[in-house]
C-alpha cells in the first residue's frame, strides 16, 4: 500500500490543470532532466526504469537520488512488463507518457542486437498496448532519433526526408518505432508525437558518448580516436544541449492533442507528429576536441582514424522549422557553452578538481 501511495503521490500534479506524466527511462540522461523540469512546473511525474547496466548503473542511481530529493518516485521495472504497467495505470490516470526508455548507442548493437529489439520494438509495443486500453488514453511523446536519416547526405535533414537507409540496428529499431506509432495512431486514435533527437549532451550525460569519454580519456592522459570519413572529410554532429532538448520535450507534451479513443468516431483521430529536435549548427569532432582541450587546459593525444563501418554516420544537421512553428522550439546553447557546463559537472561529480588543477599546471609547459 505504501508503494501505491508513493506512486500516486509522485504522479499527482501540484498545479491546476497540471499534467500527470509517466516518464519511462527516468533514471536515464534525458529522462532525469525532463522529470525534474516537469516536476518544477508542478506537473505530476512518475518514473519507470529498469536500471540496466548498458552503462554504469551507479550514475543512474545518482540521478535517481536527485529525483527522489524532488519527490519524484522511480519505479524499478521494465517496459516489457505488461502487468506492472497495467498496475500503474490502475493507480494513476496518466494524462501523458514521455517515453524515453530505450536501448541507446549504435556500436553496442553489433554485439547485442536483441537488446535493441526487446526495448525499442517489443517494449514500445507493450507500452502502446497498455496505453490504448487505458481510460483515459494518455497522449504519448516518445524519443525517436536523428539516426533514422541514416546514410542520407541531403542536409539539413527535414522531417520529410528519406529514412529508408538506417546505418545501424539502433537506427532500424527507431525507424520501426515510428512505423509502429503510425499504426497505433491510425487504428486506436492514440495521440503520438515522435522526437528525433540530435546527439544530446550535457551534465549527467551518457558515458558511452564521445564528448563524455573524450573528457575522461583526456583527463587520464589517454589517446583518443578522432574519426574522419573514408575520403578524409571531418565527421560532424549537430550537438544539442540537454536543456534545449528538455524544452522541446515539454513543448511537445503541452501541444499534444488528446487521444480520441478506439476508432476516434466523434472527432478526427489525433495526428501522428514527428519532429526534429537539434541545434541547427553541426560541429566537427575535431572542433569538439579543440573545445575540450581549451576547457580542460590540456592537449589531447589524438589518433586520426578512418571511420569504420560500425553504425556511425558521417554527418548530422537538423532543420527544426516544424518544431519552432508548432511549439516554439528554439535551441539557444552553443557547443562551447554547453560543454563548459558539462565539464564543470564532470569534474565535480567524479571529484577530480585537484587532478584538473594539476593538469592545468602541467599545461603551462606547452
Ligand atoms: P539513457 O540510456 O541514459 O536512458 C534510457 C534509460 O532507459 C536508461 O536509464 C535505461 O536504464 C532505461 N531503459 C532501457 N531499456 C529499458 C526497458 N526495457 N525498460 C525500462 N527501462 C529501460 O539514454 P538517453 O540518452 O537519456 O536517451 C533517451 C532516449 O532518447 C532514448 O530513447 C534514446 O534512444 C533517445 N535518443 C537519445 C539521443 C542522445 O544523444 N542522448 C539521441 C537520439 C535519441
Amino acid at each position: 500500500a505504501s508503494w501505491e501511495k508513493q506512486v500516486r503521490h509522485s504522479a499527482t500534479p501540484r498545479r491546476p490543470n497540471g499534467l500527470s506524466v509517466l516518464v519511462t527511462g527516468a533514471a536515464g540522461f534525458v529522462g532525469s532532466h525532463s522529470s525534474l523540469a516537469l516536476k518544477k512546473r508542478g506537473d505530476g511525474v512518475l518514473g519507470l526504469d529498469n536500471f540496466n547496466s548498458y552503462y554504469d548503473p551507479s550514475l543512474k542511481r545518482a540521478r535517481q537520488d536527485l529525483l527522489s530529493k524532488q519527490k519524484i518516485f522511480v519505479v524499478e521495472g521494465d517496459i516489457n512488463d505488461a502487468e506492472l504497467l497495467k498496475k500503474l495505470f490502475d493507480i494513476v490516470p496518466f494524462t501523458h507518457i514521455l517515453h524515453l526508455a530505450a536501448q541507446a548507442g549504435v556500436r553496442y548493437a553489433m554485439q547485442n542486437p536483441l537488446s535493441y529489439v526487446n526495448s525499442n520494438v517489443a517494449g514500445f509495443v507493450n507500452l502502446l498496448e497498455v496505453a490504448k486500453s487505458s481510460d483515459p488514453q494518455p497522449a504519448i511523446v516518445w524519443a525517436s532519433s536523428s539516426s533514422v536519416y541514416g546514410l542520407n547526405t541531403n542536409v539539413p535533414f527535414s522531417e520529410d526526408h528519406r529514412t529508408d537507409q538506417p546505418a545501424s540496428l539502433y537506427a532500424a529499431t527507431k525507424k520501426a518505432g515510428e512505423a509502429i506509432a503510425h499504426t497505433y495512431n491510425h487504428i486506436y486514435g492514440l495521440s503520438l508525437t515522435g522526437l528525433r533527437f540530435f546527439t544530446v549532451y550535457g551534465p549527467w550525460g551518457r558515458p558511452d558518448m564521445a564528448y563524455f569519454f573524450f573528457t575522461k580519456d583526456m583527463l587520464q592522459g589517454k589517446a583518443i580516436n578522432v574519426y574522419v570519413t573514408n575520403d578524409d572529410k571531418e565527421v560532424a554532429r549537430d550537438f544539442t544541449f540537454i536543456d534545449d532538448i528538455v524544452k522541446g520535450c515539454i513543448g511537445a507534451l503541452d501541444t499534444a492533442e488528446k487521444s480520441t479513443g478506439s476508432g476516434g468516431k466523434k472527432r478526427a483521430p489525433a495526428q501522428l507528429r514527428v519532429y526534429n529536435l537539434g541545434n541547427t549548427s553541426p560541429v566537427s569532432v575535431v572542433k569538439l576536441v579543440g573545445i575540450l582541450e581549451s576547457l580542460l587546459s590540456l592537449k589531447a593525444k589524438k589518433h586520426v582514424v578512418k571511420m569504420p563501418r560500425n553504425g556511425d554516420v558521417p554527418f548530422t544537421h537538423a532543420n527544426v522549422t516544424m518544431a519552432l512553428k508548432d511549439f516554439g522550439y528554439k535551441p539557444t546553447t552553443d557547443l562551447a557553452t554547453g560543454l563548459r557546463k558539462f565539464v564543470k559537472w564532470y569534474v565535480n561529480y567524479y571529484g577530480i578538481q585537484s587532478r584538473l588543477k594539476k593538469e592545468n599546471d602541467h599545461s603551462d609547459d606547452s
